[in-house]
């Protein structure tokens, strides 16, 4: 029988990238009945509604999706249709591997760890204060009330809610992730010699967490600031990464940077029994339509997806088939040539056609 699956294009590079990402996993064999939902802009043309509940709906009842992404107008009362649809389902977890593939031209080789990012709450919670607006003001009276230290009136206030339930909630999945996946190694990543409360919460919750492991899983912790020094340095020391929300979203882009550019790099977004599947890469607006991006991040957000339903074999033999024209470099993006101007780089539907011509070939 076929799967039900989410389908949602996204608007900007989004098509593009999703349509080369669902071919691939058609070519595996694997039978998908794909339910198209929008949000982004054609969800704005059709709905006047950016995140549709239509869509939201779609996700809830297949309880998978495959997405692109999402450009966020400015003005339209949306911080971030992605951020909205984390928040709306609750898939408080962002999985990220990083893994270096042959034939991808970077300084550093042999990376295999996996980011995993708490999504729900942090400088995401999306509470702030404009400076000097009544509430502010307010706030910070209120403030300077509760405690000794001043703050200059003329500030904006951005608050950063880190809780117990939603801390242990992260790293219990990283613990369970690292033991399902074969992995040695927790690495909880936070600036709690800073900030004591909120920070120091999490890596508290994670040294609790982290004894009903010690057989089986090494612990230990590092501050952010380090960690993207080590990273750059020593990527090869580290393993499973668990970050609150804004760390998560900088290292992320750190380590794609690590394994050749956003052009590779994959993500979920996972709740429970509920997950999107989407790139860690945004919209690039100034390449949609042209048939020039990367598809590689999407088509491995796409062998992400496979593994989550259980299609290991098809996963395993889409993600070798990627591995094989990455590692010939011939039917690649511009982004993966060693100059960018590179008359040889094929487009993104070409790329997308030689993975599927590999993947026939391993049979
Ligand atoms: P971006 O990731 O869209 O693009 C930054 C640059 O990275 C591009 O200009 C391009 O040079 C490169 N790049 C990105 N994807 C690539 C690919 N597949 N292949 C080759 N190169 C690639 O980031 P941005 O410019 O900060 O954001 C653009 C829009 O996307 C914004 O509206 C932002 O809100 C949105 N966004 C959406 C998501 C999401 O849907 N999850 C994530 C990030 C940003």
């Amino acid at each position: 029988m076929a799967y039900k699956l989410t389908l949602i294009p996204g608007d900007g590079i989004g098509p593009e990238v999703v349509q080369a990402a669902k071919r691939c996993v058609e070519a595996t064999g694997i039978k998908i009945d794909w339910e198209l939902a929008l949000a982004g802009a054609d969800a704005w043309e059709k709905y006047g509604d950016l995140l549709p509940k239509e869509t939201l709906d779609s996700i809830k009842r297949n309880k998978i999706a495959l997405k692109g992404p999402i450009i966020t107008p400015v003005g339209t009362g949306f911080r971030s249709v992605n951020v909205a649809i984390r928040q709306s389902l609750d898939l408080f977890a962002c999985v990220r591997p990083v893994k270096s593939y042959a034939g991808i031209n970077t300084p550093f080789k042999d990376i295999d760890l996996v980011i995993i990012r708490e999504n729900s709450e942090d400088l995401y919670a999306g509470i702030e204060f404009k400076e000097g607006e009544a509430t502010t003001n307010q706030l910070i009276a209120t403030l300077e009330n509760l405690q000794p230290k001043k703050i200059k009136p003329d500030s904006g206030i951005s608050i950063k809610p880190i809780s117990r339930s939603a801390s242990r909630r992260i790293v219990e999945f990283a613990f369970e992730y690292a033991l399902k996946n074969r992995r040695k190694k927790v690495t909880c990543v936070h600036k709690a010699n800073i900030m004591k409360f909120t920070d120091g919460l999490f890596l508290e919750v994670a040294r609790e967490v982290s004894t009903k492991y010690a057989d089986r899983i090494i612990f230990e912790d590092v501050i952010v600031d380090n960690l993207a020094m080590q990273l750059v340095k020593q990527p090869q020391n580290f393993d499973c990464l668990v970050l609150p929300n804004l760390y998560g979203d900088i290292i992320s882009d750190l380590a794609a940077g690590l394994i050749g550019g956003l052009g590779v790099a994959a993500g979920a977004n996972i709740g429970e029994g509920i997950a999107v599947f989407e790139a860690v890469h945004g919209a690039a607006p100034k390449y949609a339509g042209k048939n020039k991006v990367n598809p590689t991040a999407m088509i491995l957000s796409a062998v992400l997806m496979l593994r989550y339903i259980g299609e290991e074999k098809a996963a395993e033999r889409l993600e070798r088939a990627i591995s094989l024209v990455l590692a010939e470099g011939k039917f690649v993006t511009y982004d993966l040539k060693p100059h960018r101007d590179d008359p040889t780089a094929v487009g993104t539907s070409q790329m997308a056609d030689a993975i599927i011509d590999k993947l026939k070939s391993l049979g």
